[in-house]
């Protein structure tokens, strides 16, 4: 048991507040919190109190943090090649590249390794252009691609705002939110058709998180990822899709674009990758464009670019994921999740409405549910202060159970191994909390 001050932080946490950024937060609101254990899908912290896992931390944990075949795999790498340039290779770099294009739909086959979702962002941006000789990419407003320049400039949300004037050529378009946006899903696609006709033949690529993520958990009508691929040929453009969140089984099936059965030309992915267990991103791309780098410079590379203990995590997480059929459980699973949540929904007015698949599902609140008013404008989240839905998370977390919430949802993404009997446990933390949002309606 460690001693808090009258801060209420321990000496640790007051250490890591004086000398350490946190991130995305003004830093006299960073409160950390010591993590000192985690197994399965649950973490304790310094004080002994454990928590369900139900977001998976950052939406990454997808195998549980007792994955012990990834952890002996990082354990037998750093001790054998713990680093090499990437102009070397190793077994655990080349087996993953194979594995990637075997688990990726379609004939996606090459991979460009980094560090980050971020990264791997960055890197299918830079190779539409070069691949295309383009230099516009349209992404959506209700997105998050990363945080660095780049990938910063394609994404929607309000997290850009502080960095814009952004990238040239980044233009955005509207969200399949059939809840909350006045435009249709499938009528904003044909807006996205009109907007690459006006732009002429000048866009790169479309790049899209098949299932919309820290968003909102936002899932387009089955017509719309295989149309959008349309529209984006249709114009010379490329599909990319940012799987770094819906990757790896979240949605019950290997990968967002699965679920629309739909091949792009380059896909993202990081997180679920290693199961969170090493920093790992990954871009994969298709024979047509692995052969334009044959004789074009691939002018791009990281020094930790196929990190030899990154890429064992990499391969044993997939391995992990085969071996114990946790993709199909996902799907088997999210049903049970699907209508708990649901029963939740019925017993609380603030839910407007729950969204997901698999073991990747939103519950959006509401001040009012007729109107859906939502509880904080989307720029809440750039200002101090805690919204209604922190406050929910933060109840939820007083119950013992952690969950993340953005702008106006909560995000539930546990880990793909959670049982019937841990979901009971964090939903009961979600009823109580649920309370919170309940009381803060509009009258
Ligand atoms: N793309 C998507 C869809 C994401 O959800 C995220 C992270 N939440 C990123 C990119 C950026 O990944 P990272 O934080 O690993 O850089």
């Amino acid at each position: 048991m460690s001693e808090h001050g009258v801060d209420g932080l321990n000496s640790i946490e007051r250490l890591d507040k004086e000398h350490v950024f946190g991130t995305w937060a003004f830093q006299s609101e960073v409160t950390p919190t010591e993590i000192v254990d985690a197994d399965g899908v649950r973490f304790t912290d310094a004080d002994g109190q454990s928590f369900i896992d139900f977001s998976g931390q950052l939406m990454c944990s997808n195998l549980g943090h007792s994955a012990t075949k990834v952890s002996d795999a990082i354990a037998e790498q750093a001790e054998d090649v713990p680093y090499v340039a990437p102009n070397y290779t190793t077994e655990a770099r080349a087996r993953l590249g194979e594995k990637l294009a075997e688990v990726t739909p379609g004939d996606l086959s090459k991979t460009f390794f980094s560090t980050s979702g971020t990264e791997a962002v960055e890197a299918a941006i830079k190779i539409a252009k070069f691949y295309t000789g383009k230099d516009k990419i349209v992404s959506r407003y209700r997105s998050y691609h990363g945080a660095t320049y780049g990938s910063i400039s394609v994404t929607g949300d309000p997290r850009r705002l502080a960095s814009e004037p952004s990238m040239p050529g980044a233009i955005k378009a509207p969200d399949p939110y059939a809840y909350g946006s006045t435009l249709d899903p499938m009528e904003s696609l044909e807006y996205i058709d009109e907007m690459l006709m006006l732009e002429g033949d000048t866009v790169a690529a479309i790049l899209v998180e098949p299932i919309v993520g820290s968003n909102g958990i936002l899932v387009p009508p089955d017509e719309y990822l295989p149309r959008l691929k349309e529209i984006a040929h249709d114009h010379g453009a490329l599909l990319i899709c940012d799987e770094v969140m819906a990757g790896f089984g979240r949605t019950g099936e290997w990968f967002g674009s699965d679920v629309y059965d739909v091949t792009p030309d380059i896909m993202t992915m990081a997180k679920g990758l290693t199961g969170a267990y090493q920093p790992l991103g990954a871009t994969i791309v298709t024979p047509e464009i692995a052969a334009h780098f044959e004789d074009n410079m691939l002018t791009h590379g990281h020094t930790y670019a196929g990190h030899p203990v990154a890429c064992a995590a990499g391969l044993a997480a997939i391995e992990t994921y085969q071996e114990e059929n946790l993709i199909e459980r996902a799907s088997e699973i999210g049903e049970y999740l699907g209508e708990r949540i649901d029963g939740l929904a019925a017993d609380h007015p603030s839910v407007g409405e729950t969204r997901g698949v698999g073991l990747f599902r939103g519950i959006e609140l509401t001040k009012s549910t007729e109107e859906r008013v939502p509880f904080g404008a989307r720029e809440d989240k750039v200002s101090k202060g805690s919204t209604v839905v922190d406050e929910v998370s933060s109840t939820a977390y007083e119950h013992g159970t952690y969950v993340a919430n953005m702008i106006n949802t909560l995000i539930i993404a546990p880990p793909l191994t959670i049982t019937e009997d841990e979901i009971d446990e964090a939903i009961e933390a979600l009823d109580v909390a649920l309370e919170v949002s309940d009381d803060a309606m509009d009258a």
